[in-house]
Order: C-alpha cells, then structure tokens, then sequence
C-alpha cells in the first residue's frame, strides 16, 4: 500500500516522498494503526523491515494530534540509537518535532546541555539512560510513550538490571517493543512490564546475509571427531547440526552429551512437547548444540544461530539453503559448514552400504514413486 494513500499526516507523508518511501513495509502496514490508535505492540521483526518508521512516523503523528508529548526510545548501541533518531528527524522534517539521541562512551556534558531544551523524542541506549535519571537531567516520568528497540539484543548485551530500573521509575501510557525474539527472557520482560498489547510476527524478510561458507571433504568415519572439534571452536555459541536421520539424530545427541556438549535434538519421533522443550532450551542457550533434521526442522523459528554444520548434506540446493540461512542475520556473522562425503563414501552410498547408503537408497526408492513434474 502507498503511503500517499495512507491517513497519515501531510507533513510526513511530504518528508516520506523525500525520502523516497513509496510503499510501506509489511510491519509499518501492520503496526502503524495499532500505535497511532494508543494500543500496545510487540512485534517480532529484524533489521532491515523498516521498524523504525514503523513507530517513528505514528509516534510523530501522535505529538502532533496532541495525544502524546515525550517518547522515549530504547536501544542497545550507539549505532542503533543515531540510526534510529536520523530517520525520525528525517520524518520530522517539515514538522517541529525534535529528536536526539544520548548514549554512552562520549561526554555527557554536552548532551546535558542539550536535554535542558525541549527534545520530544529521545533516543537512548540503557546505560546513558540511567545515568542521566540519577542526575536527575532526564526526569523519567515526562515520557507518556516508550519504545524497546531491539529487546532482545539489549538482553544478549547484558543490559537487563539497566532495563528494569528504567521501567521501575518511567510510568508511560504505552510500552511497545520490537525484538527478532520474543521467547524466553524476552517474554519474562513482556509478560512483568506490557500487560496488554497486540503481537504482531512478521514473516521473515531477511534470510542470513553474511554467512561464511565452508565446505570440506570429511571421511565418514572422521566427521564425529570433525563435529567436536567444530563444537570446540564455537566456544558455546548455539551450534545447529543437520543429520539426514532420527535415530542418528538421537546417537549424536547421546554421544555429545556424554562427552559433556549441553546437546539437544528434534526429529519426526519425538513428541511435540519434547521437540518445544528442545527448542526452548536451545533458545535460552541452556543447551547450545541442537541436531535436527530437515524435516523437524522446518517451519520452525530457529535462527540466530552462531554456526549451522550440516554433518550429512542436504538433498537438494533448497534445502541447503534453508538450512544456512538460519546463521548470519540481523547484521551477525555467521558460520556454515558442511561436510562433504569421501570419494570412498560416496560409492559405498551409491551401492546402498551403511547408514547413508540405506537412507539413500530408501529416498531414491521414495523418489521414483513421486509423479514427476513437467
Ligand atoms: P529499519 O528496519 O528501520 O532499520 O529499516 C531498514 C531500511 O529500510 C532503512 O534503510 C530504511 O531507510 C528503509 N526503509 C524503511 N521503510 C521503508 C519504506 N517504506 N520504503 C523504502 N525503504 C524503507
């Protein structure tokens, strides 16, 4: 849909023709009324959906109906909050609504001087935020509106106690929050500080971007040792092994897990419970290695991973390429190895030799069968 279209404010429907915004984007489609109506949203999003108009433009519209006077936004870094504030002054071109943005690792005196003048959108990553509450240059009760920008990398970053301070002291009509995430420590912070609000997912826009591929020869009965080697490397980080079979899915599984790897899995076989706790516990990390198969895994929500290893190959490009696009998103670099059967190993496969050879065999068997497409 056009924003020329939209019931939006003329003055920044004229800033979005400058910057040459012509549609909007599925989450400011399905945000912007929410917002601008006074409701609460959560949305699940990543960088690069256009979440920041998706709030900076009703929020803008709001100061300038008079139903809002101060919004703060809170973000993890330096870099975000800049972003974010340039695109709202951007908008805000032909208003007079100000932006600024506070953060730490520069002076503070300057930005002292700045907040003694009126800013109506203030951009702020936690730890700045809170030092300007104890000094009593930020007053947090002005803000009638807060937005928790990345609120899941905020978490990753350690930034938790900062963020329960803040919402322990601001006392806003409306908290809405945007996150890739919203499980775990993400919820416990929903469910304690937004009771009401409307969530909104996205389909996911952006597949893994920045992947580092690397593809090596392993004979069949290195790669175990191959894997541990890789789990080693990865120094805890969430590891997402592909297998091509349930019951391999589960030896890998016990085998890690006796060698002390905090190793879950999720196949066919399990019990839908079973393969949520697995999820669950991969997504908080308190297990950091999960084996899947393709077929457990799809559809599921498992991204942000450091490094996706595909121990046996996937059977096609497609799949491959759904597999590594779980890593290397949301601006992160990610790893995907795949380890590529011996000379050796692809015969005895093709002759039907093994665990493969069988798994092989049975899929061609299955193949054949399919009607073909023309
Ligand atoms: P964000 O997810 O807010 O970081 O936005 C990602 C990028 O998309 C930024 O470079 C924005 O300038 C751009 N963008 C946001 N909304 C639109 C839109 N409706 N049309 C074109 N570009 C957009």
């Amino acid at each position: 849909m056009k924003f020329e279209e939209m019931d939006i404010d003329d003055s920044i429907k004229k800033a979005l023709k400058d910057m040459k915004y012509e549609n909007a984007t599925e989450v400011q489609l399905r945000t912007m009324p929410d917002i601008n109506y006074g409701k609460n949203v959560v949305v699940r999003s990543q960088t690069g959906s256009g979440k920041t108009s998706a709030f900076g433009i009703p929020l803008s519209e709001r100061i300038i109906s008079g139903k809002s006077k101060y919004v703060l936004i809170i973000g993890p870094t330096r870099e975000l909050m800049v972003q974010v504030k340039n695109e709202i002054k951007e908008l805000n071109k032909y208003t007079n609504i100000s932006a600024y943005a506070v953060y730490g690792g520069h002076g503070i005196v300057g930005e002292i001087r700045v907040l003694k003048g009126s800013v109506q959108i203030l951009c702020a990553t936690p730890g700045r935020l809170w030092d300007h509450i104890e000094r009593k240059t930020i007053n947090p009760l002005d803000f009638d509106t807060v937005v928790l920008d990345e609120a899941d990398r905020m978490l990753d970053m350690g930034f938790i106690n900062e963020i329960k301070k803040i919402l322990g002291v601001v006392k806003p009509k409306n908290i809405h929050m945007f996150s890739a995430t919203l499980d775990g420590r993400v919820a416990k912070l929903i469910n304690k500080y937004i009771t009401k609000y409307e969530e909104v997912i996205l389909k996911d826009e952006i597949v893994g971007v920045d992947i580092i591929e690397k593809k090596i020869t392993v004979p069949k009965e290195e790669k175990f040792t191959e894997l541990v080697a890789h789990l080693k490397k990865a120094k805890g980080k969430r590891v997402l092994v592909f297998v091509s079979t349930k019951r391999y899915a589960d030896k890998l599984k016990e085998k890690l897990s006796r060698m002390d790897f905090r190793a879950t899995c999720i196949h066919g076989d399990l019990t839908q419970r079973k393969r949520e706790v697995a999820l669950e516990n991969f997504k908080s990390k308190k297990k950091n290695v999960l084996i899947a198969t393709d077929v457990a895994a799809r559809g599921l929500q498992i991204d942000n991973v450091g490094y996706v290893i595909n121990y046996d190959e996937a059977m096609d490009a497609d799949t491959h390429r759904h597999r590594i696009g779980r890593t290397g998103r949301m601006g992160k670099m990610g790893y995907a190895i795949t380890f590529l059967d011996s000379y050796d190993d692809r015969r005895s496969r093709k002759r039907g030799v093994g665990r493969e050879g069988r798994e092989h065999k049975r899929r061609r068997r299955y193949e054949s069968r399919r009607p073909r497409r023309r």
